[in-house]
């Protein structure tokens, strides 16, 4: 059911600065919502390479992505941040004493000021084109991340795609799952080659049905509960395969969308802001991270970080309009317990 919250600080984008936002706004006292369209936390680190290392975070020699989220949740915590997630925000309206925003699920956020953390734009699947799909989607039949490995187990899996994340899971499941059948449309994987050769080795002991070179047709069931996953050759021969899940793996795409019809200065699909204060053209709204952009600006982490900084302290006299702000350490001033 959608809801109306109240917030100082509505943060579109829960990648690193989204979150590294979240606690910098908690350090001055200002509550926030972080709103994403991807079911889970993390941007990028977490969509696209959770077990990479990065070695430009300061103080971490090395951090793989999915470890760097998880930090960064765990900093953010104490200052009880809502997450809507799996929910794009659609539309950004001035409200009478701030903002209003309105997600693709309905919801809406009442804040004082918008910080936009949004990467190079909503993170979206590559939705195969199958009949009754968004009922399959909703009851979780059909998805195209794995939150939680554990829900799969003794189920009946269909995984399609041809890259790492149709392999590592494909090879993953088939310890837990009844049945995992891979589709793709030719032999050749684009996975990394180590794990494609297990996975052949996997297909040859038996442990998963590879289906090649097929394509998805069509889904079978009651439009929520999945019965059989349809499959096609170019030819048109068909094949019917038993399935509880579909997991359809066919890469993310990133789109500006609804953040380029909210009156923001951009160029190049980036907002650009005042890099003093990370202030947009419309004022209580900031930017920061990739989505940011200014002369000297460098894409990286560490960049947005110092952003967030940046951006709490410019919207703190919006929030608490009056109230002097004395810079303090977090050293001095200590964080609350979660
Ligand atoms: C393979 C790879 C390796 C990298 N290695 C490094 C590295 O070594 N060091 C480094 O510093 N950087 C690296 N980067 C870049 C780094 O990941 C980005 O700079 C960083 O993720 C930007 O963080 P962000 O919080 O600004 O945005 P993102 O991580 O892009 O997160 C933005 C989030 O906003 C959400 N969003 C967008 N629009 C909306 C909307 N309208 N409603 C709701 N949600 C929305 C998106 O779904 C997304 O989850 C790498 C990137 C890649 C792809």
């Amino acid at each position: 059911m959608s809801e109306t919250i109240e917030t100082d600080v509505a943060i579109i984008g829960a990648g690193p600065c989204g979150l590294f936002a979240v606690f910098e706004c908690g350090m001055l006292k200002m509550r926030a919502v972080v709103i994403d369209t991807l079911e889970e936390i993390g941007g990028q680190c977490a969509a696209l390479y959770p077990e990479k290392p990065i070695y430009d975070i300061p103080a971490h020699p090395q951090i793989a992505g999915a470890d760097l989220i998880a930090r960064l949740a765990e900093q953010a915590d104490p200052f009880a941040p809502r997450y809507l997630l799996n929910q794009r925000v659609d539309a950004l309206v001035q409200a009478e004493d701030g903002f209003t925003l309105t997600t693709s699920t309905g919801n809406q956020v009442r804040a004082k000021a918008v910080i936009i953390a949004a990467g190079a734009g909503a993170f979206g699947p590559n939705r195969p084109p199958l009949e009754g799909l968004p009922g399959y989607e909703a009851s979780g039949a059909v998805r195209y991340m794995v939150s939680r490995r554990e829900e799969f187990r003794g189920k009946r899996v269909v995984i399609a795609g041809g890259g790492d994340s149709a392999v590592d899971w494909a090879l993953s499941l088939k310890d837990i799952a009844a049945k995992v059948v891979v589709v793709h449309r030719r032999p050749k994987f684009r996975a990394a080659p180590e794990t494609a050769a297990q996975l052949e080795a996997a297909a040859a002991r038996g442990e998963i049905e590879m289906a090649i070179p097929y394509q998805l047709h069509g889904l079978e069931g009651d439009g929520a509960r999945l019965d059989a996953v349809i499959l096609a050759t170019l030819k048109g021969e068909e094949k019917r395969v038993e399935a509880d899940h579909l997991l359809a793996f066919f890469g993310l795409s990133m789109e500006l969308g609804p953040i380029a019809e909210w009156g923001l200065g951009l160029d190049h699909k980036h907002v650009t802001i005042d890099p003093a204060t990370c202030q947009t053209n419309i004022l209580g709204i900031h930017a920061i991270g990739d989505m940011a952009v200014y002369p000297g600006k460098l894409k990286l982490i560490l960049q947005g970080f110092s952003e967030a900084a940046m951006a709490a302290h410019a919207i703190h006299p919006r929030v608490f309009p009056g109230e002097a702000l004395h810079f303090e350490y977090s050293t001095s001033k200590g964080v609350p317990v979660a």
